[in-house]
């Protein structure tokens, strides 16, 4: 069983409230396993530019709560390259780290992958606010971002329903529409806009006038950032308009951008993020490494890193050539069963939207 005298934790690419309490989670549990524990600071670009710091239980004291990272968190195109990697690795020797988890999103995990293949043992921890993992069912960030925007969402409807008025909201997810999806279903919005999933524009406006007809004065349509006109425009502001056209009913366009990337992690966010911080220390303990810490059924797993990020390509067609033929026929059919069934629970919720807003 391999232990390790000294890990290092970061935090790396998008920030996602919850962060911080899996980075804390991991501190306390290798300190407490015998480990010492630094931090680096800024991602990856804190291992090139050697800026780590000795954690301690006080270090990590009174963050659980506490939206973005106290690390802070970097996006670095040297860690890219074969000279940052080496800086980086450098930095690792330097300082006696011997092991690392890494929290954060794909590009995250593949970087974490470049450093276990260079002789660093690296764990990943999925922490991004779109939920956009497909190997894993959640991500550490997602629930504390929906309900920041349904906050802001219900404070739309009110006045909405007040001035007899739409409001169409872009919310983040880049391109996994699941916060758009999940917040338009809570929020009771007459439709969801994403991009996994044709959008039925005729058929939305036509079910808009008729719910006016049936007396309905305020409406809410929530629209994922990664949706486009097919002239490259962001589609949220153009349907706004469209809507306000064709139906008569005035309607306003809202873009909350980062907003929903702050604020106080929720209880889903906290106990996800210390159940997978501490799973990812005691991954490293059994002398496993190239895992990605996953939610799976409400157990917390862990998958290769190589699966977990092809898995998503396959899910999001974006496969190169040559990335199933690592893997059995067993994992790639796995890999097709797991995008048929994601795919499956959106358009579920998809259709419950239309279902339950008329
Ligand atoms: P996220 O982890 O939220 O998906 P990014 O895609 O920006 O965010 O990735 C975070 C960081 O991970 C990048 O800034 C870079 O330092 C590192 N990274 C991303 N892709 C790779 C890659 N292919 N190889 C090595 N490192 C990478």
């Amino acid at each position: 069983m391999a232990k390790f005298r000294k890990i290092g934790v970061l935090a790396s690419g998008g920030d996602a409230p919850g962060m911080n309490a899996a980075l804390r989670a991991i501190t306390r549990k290798a300190l407490d396993e015998g480990m010492e524990v630094v931090g680096v600071v800024g991602g990856y670009s804190g291992l090139i530019h050697d800026e780590i710091i000795p954690l301690t239980p006080r270090a990590v004291s009174n963050i659980i709560s506490r939206g973005g990272t106290f690390l802070y968190s970097d996006r670095c195109d040297e860690f890219k390259t074969e000279e940052g990697m080496q800086k980086a690795i450098a930095t690792c020797k330097k300082h006696g780290i011997e092991a690392i988890v890494a929290c954060g999103g794909d590009g995250t995990f593949r970087g974490a992958t470049d450093l276990t293949n260079r002789g660093i043992p690296t764990v990943g921890v999925p922490c991004t606010i779109d939920n956009d993992i497909t190997a894993t069912d959640y991500t550490i960030g997602f629930d504390s971002a929906m309900n920041t925007a349904l906050k802001m969402i219900d404070c739309l409807r009110d006045t909405c329903e007040s001035h007899a008025r739409c409001n169409v909201v872009e919310v983040m997810g880049r391109d996994c529409g699941q916060i758009a999806l999940f917040t338009a279903l809570a929020s009771g919005a007459a439709a969801a806009v994403i991009p996994e999933i044709p959008f039925d524009e005729a058929g939305t406006i036509a079910r808009i006038k008729e719910m006016k007809a049936d007396g309905k004065r305020g409406f809410l349509v929530i629209v994922s950032e990664g949706v486009f006109t097919e002239d490259g425009k962001k589609y949220g502001e153009v349907l706004a308009k469209k809507i306000d056209a064709e139906t008569g009913i005035e309607t306003k366009f809202a873009r909350f951008a980062h907003v929903v990337r702050g604020g106080d992690p929720t209880l889903r966010d906290r106990l996800t993020a210390s159940r997978m911080g501490v799973r990812a220390v005691e991954l490293l303990l059994e002398g496993k490494s190239n895992l990605v810490v996953c939610e799976i059924d409400g157990k917390i797993t862990d998958l290769d890193i190589n699966y977990a990020l092809i898995a998503d390509r396959n899910y999001k067609n974006k496969l190169k050539p040559g990335d199933l033929e690592k893997f059995s026929a067993e994992e790639v059919a796995a890999m097709k069963a797991l995008a048929a069934q994601r795919h499956e629970e959106m358009l579920d919720v998809y259709r419950m939207v239309a279902e339950t807003s008329k």
